[in-house]
């Protein structure tokens, strides 16, 4: 399994395609996901290119995952949320669809039903919305 620069979160990184950012900084970046689960369902990438967790370097992980925390502390204040989930899926049978590594962030409240994982393409007015929040959270 290698790693294929063509995937849409490098196209996304190289500025190809465009995306809501909330965050970045030299090794990461983060925005909200298309297809959210919930609202304020964000991503968090790092720049360098991995499929998933079992190739990245440690040192990467250190990074994305300081950010991740960051970005969850922001989605909990943002969306008044009693708890977030952290996702990551790593080859196809676990359920990966985009192969450049990345942590979900599904802030949650009390009793909420989460929708399923690359279900319906989310409107985008809300999504800026969204991430507009989570910036002004962080
Ligand atoms: P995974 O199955 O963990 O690889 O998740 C990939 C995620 O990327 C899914 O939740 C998709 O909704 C999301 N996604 C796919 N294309 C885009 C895109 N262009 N911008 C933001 N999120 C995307």
């Amino acid at each position: 399994m290698t790693y294929d620069a063509n995937n849409i979160f490098a196209k996304i990184l190289r500025g190809e395609i465009p995306s809501h950012k909330i965050y970045e900084d030299e090794h990461t970046l983060a925005f909200m996901d298309v297809m959210p689960q919930v609202d304020g369902h964000c991503l968090v990438v790092p720049k360098s290119g991995s499929r998933n967790l079992l190739d990245a370097d440690p040192e990467v992980l250190a990074h994305v995952i300081a950010v991740t925390q960051k970005m969850a502390r922001a989605a909990l204040k943002a969306f008044n949320a009693d708890g977030v989930q952290i996702r990551q899926y790593n080859e196809t049978a676990a359920g990966q669809t985009v192969f450049h590594l990345h942590f979900h962030i599904l802030p949650v409240l009390e009793g909420q039903i989460i929708k399923p994982h690359s279900g319906k393409m989310a409107d985008h007015i809300a999504l800026a919305k969204q991430a507009e929040a989570l910036r002004a959270a962080l």
